[in-house]
């Protein structure tokens, strides 16, 4: 059973604290997003923060900008621009500082188009206030070269509903990975992950699913705790890639086939006809993923088949955040 069924301990994640409602922006206001607040607050736990109070910045205070210095647009410091202090490497000092903390955490919201926060596509301008370019906020930038494996987004995006089941998905599996790695990561351990994730990584990335396969073909059960700890570094690595492409109608629809010639033998013909249309009317885009996957978990309750029963394809976070009504 996968973790969000059976431990009520919730997921906890780093957010830019002016989405919850705390005024702490330049003006003294804040940016409160309900969808945030309300829906995905019954979910996770948020660890507010905000670079700009943390490093002393004060509310209200002038605003900051990202100013390159340079001719290409690259390398932006953040800048307030009444006082034209650069505040770059206090915002990366307290992004090094908060990492270690950071660490439980399973996934992190950031504030779209702060030069602090913003994930990508904060203006970039030059020294004489002309937009150059677009780039990363400096404390977004530093909190993911640190933390690569943390899956992040950016509040604007979750409106996408394919964007946001991608985000929750990716957090509710960091989760179960983290959970491993806390009980002591071996070989049995992730063996059963790899063998619980194989239909979901199919529906992201078919090649890449294949390349995690071979990760875990190369291990065996004598391999030293270095080797092993190094394979798993780069299977997980892969992994939370893998996760990160979407995947379209006609790669669920590929993964729903496999389920159905693997369920096919215990099906009545009447049912293998009503699965196929529900396969068929999705992949026309006429109804959600969440229907045939309702249908099939409803016929694994009937029936015996432990190694789909197991999938987090079929599962993958709860069903009532409704995300799989939206793709
Ligand atoms: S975007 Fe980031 S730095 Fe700006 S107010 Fe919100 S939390 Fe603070």
């Amino acid at each position: 059973m996968s973790r969000h069924l059976n431990n009520p301990e919730k997921i906890k994640i780093g957010i830019s604290a002016c989405l919850l409602g705390q005024e702490v922006r330049f003006d003294g206001g804040h940016q409160r997003d309900n969808y945030i607040t309300d829906v995905l607050g019954k979910y996770f736990t948020y660890i507010p923060l905000c670079p700009e109070v943390a490093i002393g910045l004060g509310v209200p205070r002038s605003s900051l900008r990202l100013i390159s210095f340079s001719k290409d647009g690259l390398n932006p410091q953040a800048i307030m621009l009444k006082t034209d202090v650069n505040h770059t490497v206090q915002l990366q000092e307290f992004a090094k500082i908060s990492a270690p903390k950071l660490d439980k955490i399973s996934g992190y919201i950031f504030k779209k188009k702060s030069p602090s926060c913003g994930l990508e596509r904060v203006k970039i301008y030059n020294s004489e206030g002309i937009p150059v370019g677009h780039g990363m906020g400096v404390y977004a930038k530093e909190v993911s070269n640190l933390l690569p494996l943390l899956p992040t987004e950016e509040e604007g995006r979750l409106y996408d509903l394919r964007l946001r089941e991608n985000f929750i998905k990716r957090v509710y599996l960091y989760s179960e990975w983290q959970k491993l790695c806390e009980e002591g990561l071996g070989f049995q351990g992730l063996l059963k992950f790899h063998t619980r994730h194989k239909l979901l990584l199919i529906a992201h990335h078919y090649g890449n699913s294949k390349l995690l396969g071979k990760f875990i073909a190369s291990l065996n059960p004598h391999i030293d705790q270095a080797g092993f700890l190094e394979i798993a570094n780069q299977y997980i690595q892969l992994f939370m890639q893998t996760i990160k492409k979407i995947p379209d109608r006609r790669h669920h629809g590929q993964v729903l086939e496999r389920i159905m010639v693997r369920i096919n033998q215990h099906l009545e013909s009447k049912q293998k006809k009503d699965l196929l249309k529900l396969i068929q009317e999705y992949l026309s885009g006429s109804i959600p993923l969440s229907i045939p996957i309702r249908m099939i978990r409803h016929y694994l309750t009937v029936f015996d088949e432990p190694n789909l029963e197991i999938q987090s394809y079929l599962n993958p976070y709860p069903e009532d955040l409704g995300l799989m009504n939206g793709i």
